[in-house]
């Protein structure tokens, strides 16, 4: 079994990238990120997830672009193939990354927008910055990617957060927020505290606002 993480790191980088993934990177698993219960919208429950196991050290998070010519046609239905094929090819790629450590002998659980925070995980594994608009904003394809991860037992070398500049531009932008036509964008400076329940507080970030993200795009999705 081969175990030299600086060997095995650049190995399973690339079996990633040969799998499909637009770009990769390694953190270790900050288990902060991981959902700890599940709510069910019908009892309005909330029910305990089992942890992930110990052992699992490492994440291997991954960027799959969306096609820039259909998601300039949002919100029209364009933008729905780009997203729905993002989707699709996150769910391929991160169950054969998987399935290739678990070839190696080593434990890899995949996830897409599943188990845990797909944003952080990002910005630790150096694959971009957050934005104003509560997207990862990447290097190389902007905010225009779907994000998985794969959680291993493997020993991997993580990589380091990066800085594009993204902070420094949101902070005399604004664009977003202004056009936001949820208006669920902050207009306002960077806060540690988030403006609904469904915010994750005590980071210092700029905190969207997801229900009226979510009431303007159900409301666009159906008109009627
Ligand atoms: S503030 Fe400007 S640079 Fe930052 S996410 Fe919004 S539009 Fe992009």
């Amino acid at each position: 079994m081969l175990s030299d993480p600086g060997e095995m790191t650049r190995i399973v980088k690339k079996a990633a990238l040969y799998m499909g993934a637009s770009a990769v990177g390694i953190c270790k698993l900050d288990r902060r990120w991981i959902y700890s219960h599940r709510f069910d919208p019908r009892s309005l429950d909330h029910s305990a997830i089992d942890n992930i196991p110990d052992g699992f050290e490492s994440a291997i998070v991954m960027l799959h672009e969306m096609d820039y010519t259909l998601m300039r046609t949002a919100p029209a239905y364009g933008e729905n193939a780009a997203t729905g094929r993002g989707y699709s090819t996150m769910a391929y790629v991160a169950a054969s990354v998987a399935h290739f450590i678990r070839d190696l002998g080593y434990e890899a659980i995949p996830c897409g927008n599943d188990t845990a925070l797909s944003i952080p995980m990002a910005v630790d594994a150096g694959l971009g910055e957050l934005g104003r608009h509560g997207l990862l904003i990447t290097p190389r394809f902007g905010p225009r990617v779907r994000i998985s991860k794969v959680f291993t037992n493997l020993a991997l070398v993580p990589d380091k957060p990066i800085e594009i500049g993204v902070r420094e531009m949101c902070g005399v932008c604004g664009k977003c927020a202004k056009a936001c036509p949820g208006q669920a964008i902050s207009v306002d400076k960077p806060t540690m505290q988030g403006l609904t329940i469904s915010n994750n507080h005590g980071i210092y970030k700029w905190y969207i606002n997801p229900e009226k993200c979510f009431q303007f795009y159900v409301a666009l999705r159906d008109p009627f």
